[in-house]
Protein backbone atom coordinates (compact mmCIF):
# COMPACT_ATOMS: atom_id res chain seq x y z
CA UNK A 1 0.00 0.00 0.00
CA UNK A 2 0.84 3.55 -0.29
CA UNK A 3 1.96 5.34 2.86
CA UNK A 4 3.10 8.56 3.91
CA UNK A 5 6.55 10.05 3.04
CA UNK A 6 7.76 13.53 3.07
CA UNK A 7 10.75 14.89 1.33
CA UNK A 8 11.98 18.32 2.91
CA UNK A 9 15.15 19.75 0.72
CA UNK A 10 17.19 22.68 2.85
CA UNK A 11 18.97 23.95 -0.25
CA UNK A 12 15.40 25.00 -1.80
CA UNK A 13 13.49 26.23 1.36
CA UNK A 14 14.16 30.20 1.20
CA UNK A 15 12.10 30.92 4.50
CA UNK A 16 8.97 32.27 2.49
CA UNK A 17 6.58 31.01 5.34
CA UNK A 18 3.73 30.22 3.08
CA UNK A 19 4.00 26.16 4.59
CA UNK A 20 3.83 27.92 7.79
CA UNK A 21 0.57 30.06 6.71
CA UNK A 22 -1.15 27.42 5.14
CA UNK A 23 -1.23 25.08 8.12
CA UNK A 24 -2.42 27.88 10.22
CA UNK A 25 -5.26 28.91 7.30
CA UNK A 26 -6.64 24.75 7.05
CA UNK A 27 -6.22 24.79 11.06
CA UNK A 28 -6.98 27.74 12.80
CA UNK A 29 -10.65 27.78 13.71
CA UNK A 30 -11.10 24.75 12.38
CA UNK A 31 -12.25 21.31 13.75
CA UNK A 32 -11.41 17.89 11.70
CA UNK A 33 -12.66 15.01 13.87
CA UNK A 34 -10.94 13.08 14.57
CA UNK A 35 -8.12 13.65 14.24
CA UNK A 36 -7.54 17.25 15.42
CA UNK A 37 -9.56 20.40 17.68
CA UNK A 38 -8.97 23.99 16.12
CA UNK A 39 -5.35 25.14 16.37
CA UNK A 40 -5.33 28.46 18.97
CA UNK A 41 -4.20 31.68 17.38
CA UNK A 42 -1.20 32.39 19.04
CA UNK A 43 2.03 29.60 19.84
CA UNK A 44 1.81 26.67 17.96
CA UNK A 45 4.07 26.25 15.40
CA UNK A 46 2.58 22.86 13.45
CA UNK A 47 5.24 23.47 10.55
CA UNK A 48 8.11 24.80 12.21
CA UNK A 49 11.01 27.02 10.33
CA UNK A 50 14.15 26.86 11.66
CA UNK A 51 17.18 29.22 11.20
CA UNK A 52 20.79 28.63 10.64
CA UNK A 53 23.85 30.57 9.97
CA UNK A 54 27.51 29.02 9.49
CA UNK A 55 30.76 30.47 8.71
CA UNK A 56 32.06 33.97 8.67
CA UNK A 57 32.16 37.09 6.95
CA UNK A 58 32.56 37.20 3.75
CA UNK A 59 31.93 33.67 3.66
CA UNK A 60 28.52 32.51 5.36
CA UNK A 61 26.01 30.22 4.25
CA UNK A 62 22.21 30.48 5.90
CA UNK A 63 20.03 27.40 6.15
CA UNK A 64 15.70 27.32 6.54
CA UNK A 65 15.00 24.18 8.32
CA UNK A 66 11.17 23.22 8.05
CA UNK A 67 10.26 20.81 11.00
CA UNK A 68 6.66 19.48 11.00
CA UNK A 69 5.77 16.13 13.16
CA UNK A 70 7.92 13.65 11.27
CA UNK A 71 5.78 11.09 11.95
CA UNK A 72 8.06 8.45 13.32
CA UNK A 73 7.48 4.71 12.62
CA UNK A 74 8.99 4.15 16.20
CA UNK A 75 7.70 6.98 17.98
CA UNK A 76 8.89 7.90 21.21
CA UNK A 77 5.84 10.30 21.54
CA UNK A 78 3.94 6.93 21.30
CA UNK A 79 5.84 4.95 23.46
CA UNK A 80 5.79 7.41 26.26
CA UNK A 81 1.93 8.15 26.10
CA UNK A 82 -0.20 6.16 28.38
CA UNK A 83 -1.42 3.34 25.34
CA UNK A 84 -3.92 4.42 23.08
CA UNK A 85 -3.62 8.44 23.11
CA UNK A 86 -1.45 8.31 20.62
CA UNK A 87 -1.97 6.12 17.22
CA UNK A 88 -0.65 5.25 13.56
CA UNK A 89 -2.42 4.79 11.23
CA UNK A 90 -2.08 2.31 8.24
CA UNK A 91 -0.83 5.10 6.20
CA UNK A 92 1.93 6.02 8.63
CA UNK A 93 0.25 8.93 10.14
CA UNK A 94 0.99 9.69 13.69
CA UNK A 95 -2.18 11.23 15.39
CA UNK A 96 -3.09 12.32 19.02
CA UNK A 97 -6.33 11.63 19.55
CA UNK A 98 -8.37 14.54 20.90
CA UNK A 99 -10.73 12.81 22.85
CA UNK A 100 -8.51 10.75 25.12
CA UNK A 101 -5.34 13.05 25.29
CA UNK A 102 -7.63 15.61 26.72
CA UNK A 103 -6.20 17.02 29.98
CA UNK A 104 -2.70 15.20 29.31
CA UNK A 105 0.01 18.01 28.72
CA UNK A 106 2.76 15.81 29.64
CA UNK A 107 2.39 14.43 26.07
CA UNK A 108 3.87 18.07 25.26
CA UNK A 109 7.32 16.43 26.30
CA UNK A 110 7.48 13.25 24.66
CA UNK A 111 8.86 14.37 21.78
CA UNK A 112 12.51 14.75 21.04
CA UNK A 113 11.91 17.22 18.08
CA UNK A 114 9.59 19.61 20.48
CA UNK A 115 7.01 19.44 17.96
CA UNK A 116 4.04 18.74 19.94
CA UNK A 117 2.25 21.96 21.31
CA UNK A 118 -0.54 22.26 24.10
CA UNK A 119 -3.71 23.95 23.54
CA UNK A 120 -4.63 25.47 27.01
CA UNK A 121 -8.62 26.55 25.59
CA UNK A 122 -8.88 23.12 24.28
CA UNK A 123 -6.61 21.31 26.92
CA UNK A 124 -5.59 19.21 24.76
CA UNK A 125 -1.48 18.51 23.27
CA UNK A 126 -1.31 18.82 19.70
CA UNK A 127 0.74 18.74 16.47
CA UNK A 128 0.98 18.51 12.44
CA UNK A 129 -1.47 15.62 11.74
CA UNK A 130 0.14 15.41 8.00
CA UNK A 131 -2.94 16.66 6.90
CA UNK A 132 -4.71 12.95 7.87
CA UNK A 133 -8.57 14.36 6.67
CA UNK A 134 -6.87 15.57 3.19
CA UNK A 135 -5.61 12.22 2.66
CA UNK A 136 -8.83 10.50 3.11
CA UNK A 137 -9.95 12.64 0.92
CA UNK A 138 -7.54 11.45 -1.34
CA UNK A 139 -5.69 14.72 -2.02
CA UNK A 140 -1.73 14.02 -2.89
CA UNK A 141 -0.66 16.96 -1.28
CA UNK A 142 -0.39 18.05 2.24
CA UNK A 143 -1.64 22.25 2.43
CA UNK A 144 2.42 22.86 3.44
CA UNK A 145 3.54 21.02 0.09
CA UNK A 146 0.97 22.60 -1.87
CA UNK A 147 2.10 26.15 -1.48
CA UNK A 148 5.91 25.36 -1.17
CA UNK A 149 6.88 28.38 -4.64
CA UNK A 150 10.35 26.26 -4.92
CA UNK A 151 9.24 22.77 -4.25
CA UNK A 152 11.17 22.50 -1.41
CA UNK A 153 8.23 20.09 0.33
CA UNK A 154 7.23 17.40 -1.53
CA UNK A 155 5.09 14.72 -0.44
CA UNK A 156 5.14 11.32 -1.38
CA UNK A 157 3.00 9.05 -1.31
CA UNK A 158 4.22 5.62 -1.84
CA UNK A 159 5.11 1.89 -0.89
CA UNK A 160 8.11 1.46 1.79
CA UNK A 161 10.00 0.04 -0.44
CA UNK A 162 9.57 2.49 -2.98
CA UNK A 163 10.15 4.86 -1.06
CA UNK A 164 13.81 3.21 0.10
CA UNK A 165 14.97 3.32 -3.41
CA UNK A 166 13.95 7.20 -3.72
CA UNK A 167 15.99 7.66 -0.40
CA UNK A 168 19.12 5.41 -2.15
CA UNK A 169 18.81 7.53 -4.83
CA UNK A 170 18.23 11.04 -3.75
CA UNK A 171 20.74 10.62 -0.76
CA UNK A 172 18.40 11.57 1.93
CA UNK A 173 18.28 11.79 5.34
CA UNK A 174 17.08 11.43 8.86
CA UNK A 175 17.06 14.29 11.47
CA UNK A 176 18.96 12.81 14.76
CA UNK A 177 18.81 9.36 13.32
CA UNK A 178 20.87 8.14 16.65
CA UNK A 179 17.31 8.68 17.86
CA UNK A 180 16.18 5.06 16.41
CA UNK A 181 12.95 6.87 16.17
CA UNK A 182 12.40 5.94 12.06
CA UNK A 183 11.00 9.43 11.03
CA UNK A 184 8.66 9.52 7.75
CA UNK A 185 9.91 12.99 6.78
CA UNK A 186 13.47 13.13 5.06
CA UNK A 187 15.90 15.63 4.39
CA UNK A 188 17.88 16.93 1.51
CA UNK A 189 21.09 18.60 1.71
CA UNK A 190 20.97 18.27 5.77
CA UNK A 191 24.16 18.94 5.86
CA UNK A 192 23.73 22.50 5.46
CA UNK A 193 22.20 22.06 9.54
CA UNK A 194 24.28 19.32 10.72
CA UNK A 195 27.48 19.73 9.26
CA UNK A 196 30.56 22.03 8.68
CA UNK A 197 32.60 23.87 5.87
CA UNK A 198 35.82 24.55 5.15
CA UNK A 199 36.43 27.80 2.90
CA UNK A 200 38.20 30.80 2.11
CA UNK A 201 39.85 32.85 -0.93
CA UNK A 202 42.58 31.68 -3.30
CA UNK A 203 44.76 34.68 -4.34
CA UNK A 204 47.91 34.89 -6.72
CA UNK A 205 50.71 36.01 -4.97
CA UNK A 206 52.30 37.70 -7.58
CA UNK A 207 49.89 39.47 -9.24
CA UNK A 208 47.30 40.07 -7.06
CA UNK A 209 44.62 38.66 -9.14
CA UNK A 210 41.75 35.97 -7.73
CA UNK A 211 42.72 32.76 -8.06
CA UNK A 212 40.13 30.82 -10.45
CA UNK A 213 40.06 27.83 -10.91
CA UNK A 214 42.48 26.70 -7.67
CA UNK A 215 41.69 22.80 -6.65
CA UNK A 216 41.22 22.68 -2.83
CA UNK A 217 41.28 19.12 -1.39
CA UNK A 218 40.51 18.78 2.34
CA UNK A 219 41.68 15.19 3.67
CA UNK A 220 41.43 13.22 7.04
CA UNK A 221 44.50 11.35 8.02
CA UNK A 222 45.45 10.40 4.05
CA UNK A 223 42.14 9.99 3.04
CA UNK A 224 40.75 12.83 0.78
CA UNK A 225 37.32 13.87 2.67
CA UNK A 226 36.30 16.64 -0.23
CA UNK A 227 36.96 19.00 -2.82
CA UNK A 228 36.37 22.13 -4.55
CA UNK A 229 37.47 24.66 -7.41
CA UNK A 230 37.64 28.24 -6.60
CA UNK A 231 35.31 30.63 -8.38
CA UNK A 232 36.05 33.57 -10.22
CA UNK A 233 36.70 35.10 -7.45
CA UNK A 234 39.07 32.79 -5.86
CA UNK A 235 36.16 31.81 -3.67
CA UNK A 236 36.58 27.63 -2.68
CA UNK A 237 34.15 25.79 0.01
CA UNK A 238 33.99 22.15 0.91
CA UNK A 239 31.38 21.22 2.83
CA UNK A 240 29.09 18.06 4.22
CA UNK A 241 32.45 17.57 6.77
CA UNK A 242 32.35 16.31 10.59
CA UNK A 243 34.46 18.33 13.30
CA UNK A 244 38.00 17.17 13.43
CA UNK A 245 41.37 18.20 12.68
CA UNK A 246 41.93 18.38 8.61
CA UNK A 247 44.47 18.71 6.14
CA UNK A 248 43.96 21.88 3.37
CA UNK A 249 45.46 21.18 0.18
CA UNK A 250 45.33 24.16 -2.23
CA UNK A 251 46.71 23.85 -5.92
CA UNK A 252 46.92 26.19 -8.70
CA UNK A 253 49.32 25.24 -12.24
CA UNK A 254 52.27 27.29 -12.05
CA UNK A 255 52.10 28.00 -8.58
CA UNK A 256 53.42 26.07 -5.11
CA UNK A 257 51.36 24.12 -3.37
CA UNK A 258 50.20 25.04 -0.35
CA UNK A 259 49.33 22.68 3.01
CA UNK A 260 47.03 24.07 5.78
CA UNK A 261 45.72 22.03 8.98
CA UNK A 262 42.81 23.00 9.89
CA UNK A 263 41.08 22.96 13.36
CA UNK A 264 37.41 22.49 12.76
CA UNK A 265 34.49 22.82 15.09
CA UNK A 266 32.47 24.78 13.89
CA UNK A 267 32.37 25.94 9.76
CA UNK A 268 34.99 28.22 8.84
CA UNK A 269 36.16 30.66 6.53
CA UNK A 270 40.25 31.10 6.14
CA UNK A 271 40.05 34.28 4.89
CA UNK A 272 42.43 35.34 1.76
CA UNK A 273 45.40 32.69 1.04
CA UNK A 274 48.61 33.46 -1.06
CA UNK A 275 49.82 30.69 -3.27
CA UNK A 276 53.61 31.50 -4.34
CA UNK A 277 54.94 31.48 -7.89
CA UNK A 278 56.47 28.14 -8.46
S1 LIG B 1 8.16 13.72 15.53
FE1 LIG B 1 7.63 13.69 17.69
S2 LIG B 1 5.39 13.90 17.77
FE2 LIG B 1 5.92 13.31 15.67
S3 LIG B 1 5.80 11.04 15.67
FE3 LIG B 1 7.94 11.56 16.10
S4 LIG B 1 8.05 11.58 18.34
FE4 LIG B 1 5.86 11.70 17.81
S1 LIG C 1 1.34 18.23 6.77
FE1 LIG C 1 -0.59 19.39 7.14
S2 LIG C 1 -0.73 19.40 9.38
FE2 LIG C 1 1.41 18.90 8.91
S3 LIG C 1 2.51 20.86 8.89
FE3 LIG C 1 1.87 20.42 6.78
S4 LIG C 1 -0.10 21.52 6.59
FE4 LIG C 1 0.30 21.31 8.78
Amino acid sequence: MKSWHMIIDLSLCHDCNNCFLADKDEFVGNDFPPYSVAQPWYGHRWMNIGRKERGQYPMVDVAYMPVPCLHCDDAPCMKDSPAGMIYKREDGLVIIDPAKAKGHPEIVKTCPWDVIFWNEEAQVPQKCTGCAHLMDEGWKDTRCSQVCPTGAIKLVLAGDDEFAKIVAAEGLDVFKPELGAKPRVYYKNLHKWTKAFIGGTAVFADTDECAEGARAVVSLGDKAVGEATSNNYGDFLVDNLEPGTYELTLAAPGYEELKKSVELAASVSLGVIMLAKA
